[in-house]
């Protein structure tokens, strides 16, 4: 059974370093035990709202109301998915077909969906919690805080709540510019940070174009490249931010001493190093953040998605004490109403428990150690298609022959049983983002899926040769 997995009931403490007061012990009490439902299908379950029979009436209310283009674009892909009922690895369309969640929405679900510690926290903070206010002084905000910056690597010690993660990176690049003074951010070309203001400005070109005109001082340089940033980097530029493992554009893991090359640049420069960890962090990479696996200490680091648990919003800027001048003389100059919310912090502290609890990190490794066999089979086993295997840890991604390839994997999943859906800024990449506890017998059945799924595109190209 994975560590933090769903057989396992909720236990007693597990906060290193707490001082186990009754509201931590309240916390992580006992919870419901679920197990991972190996067979079955939606039928059995009753939470839809209008009822599955409906499915078509749903995709059109949701053309109506939400997002023509969306439910164009998934018909016209054949795809005719609605996520109805969900646990553990799987999700389950409407009408009872299950698949296992190889996308988990970048790492919202790192823990599986409705991980039942998780929600039995947040049931246990809404007997007595909401979301309390955020301008007032907060025990619940300080006690998250307190524990993201014992996880942190450096001197990480403070932090900023958001709802989101292109909030949090906002945030972000506001305490760079407001530290520094300066206007220049440097970017990845083809990086992805959200499609909020300075996260937008920072990402692809291809989301704010429409948009412009952009707030100036934006540059982009290609991922990876230590010689590139060297060339862009001058004393105007007040902050650099990447991603670990730049998800849109394809899971590229970098060389292993690039980021150790940023942050001397970064420290040449005075320029803070900005690490968004939205997808890599909390385990993903088989270390608390992905940075901690290239041993760099960044200024600031973000992580949102999966510090939800799946089940609660909340984003985290956190940041050096370094950078604490300009919060502190300007305490008001950023609020969010929602970020930190009182009950959504109850739920990050169950995350972080069952993160750092024993043998968890252990278990991403022995997992990504699994896939890593597997794909060294799929790679002999389709050199036509499979180009190469991207890894760190259990943020992967299949590169592929063409630009077609990460579509037709994500329609053959469909068929296969695999959520899994192609980086938008190469499409040539299947992203493969499992949840965190899964069973080595599951990653084994991913791969045979997958195996499936390549022969399936490997036949449509040659069809179309
Ligand atoms: N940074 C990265 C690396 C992301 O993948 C995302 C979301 N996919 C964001 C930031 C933005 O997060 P959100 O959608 O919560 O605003």
């Amino acid at each position: 059974m994975a560590p933090g997995g769903f057989g396992k009931g909720a236990e007693e403490g597990g906060v290193a370093g707490s001082g186990g007061t009754g509201w931590r012990r309240r916390r992580s009490g006992a919870g419901k035990t679920l197990s991972a439902a190996d067979e079955g299908t939606g039928g059995e379950f009753g939470m839809s709202l209008v009822g599955r029979d409906d499915k078509e009436r749903i995709i059109e209310r949701f053309s109506r109301h939400v997002s023509s283009g969306k439910a164009r674009f998934f018909r016209e892909a054949g795809i005719d998915f609605v996520f109805g009922h969900r646990e553990g690895i799987y999700v389950w369309d409407l009408d009872g077909r299950r698949l296992i969640n190889c996308h988990c929405n970048g790492g919202v679900f790192n823990l599986g969906h409705r991980h039942p510690r998780v929600v039995a926290a947040l049931r246990r903070a809404l007997e007595e919690l909401d979301i309390g206010n955020h301008h007032l002084i907060s025990e619940h905000r300080a006690l998250l805080a307190e524990r993201l910056a014992e996880l942190s690597p450096g001197d990480l010690n403070r932090v900023v709540f958001g709802v989101g993660g292109g909030e949090a990176v906002d945030t972000a690049i506001k305490l760079a510019r407001g530290h520094t003074g300066r206007p220049g951010i440097i970017s990845a070309r083809g990086g992805y940070h959200g499609h909020t203001g300075f996260a937008l400005a920072a990402g692809d070109p291809k989301y704010s174009d429409p948009f412009r005109p952009l707030p100036p001082g934006f540059r982009q340089v290609p991922f990876g490249d230590l010689e590139a940033l060297k060339e862009a980097m001058d004393d105007s530029v007040a902050g650099v931010i990447f991603e670990t493992v730049p998800a849109t554009l394809g899971i590229v893991v970098p060389p292993e001493d690039y980021f150790a090359g940023v942050r001397e640049l970064c420290d040449r420069h005075g320029a803070v190093m900005i690490i968004d960890e939205v997808q890599t962090g909390l385990g993903r990479c088989g270390a608390v953040w992905g940075i901690d696996t290239y041993g760099v200490a960044p200024d600031i680091l973000v992580t949102a998605k999966g510090l939800s648990g799946g089940i609660y919003p909340m984003a985290a800027t956190v940041y050096s004490d370094a950078l604490n001048p300009f919060l502190d003389a300007n305490p008001f100059i950023h609020v969010s109403t929602f970020g930190g919310a009182e009950l959504g912090c109850w739920v990050a502290l169950e995350v972080l428990d069952i993160l750092t609890e024993e043998g968890f990190l252990e278990h991403v490794r022995e997992l990504a150690a699994v896939f890593e066999k597997g794909f060294r089979e799929l790679l002999a086993a389709h050199p036509g298609v499979l180009v190469e295997a991207r890894q760190r840890g259990l943020m992967m991604g299949l590169k592929m022959a063409n630009d077609l390839c990460g579509p037709l994997m994500t329609l053959a999943g469909f068929r296969h049983g695999i959520l899994t859906i192609y980086a938008n800024n190469d499409t040539s990449v299947s992203q493969i983002l499992p949840p965190l506890v899964m069973e080595a017998r599951e990653a084994e059945a991913v791969i045979e899926a997958l195996d499936g799924m390549l022969a399936e595109v490997e036949r449509t190209l040659g069809a179309q040769e």
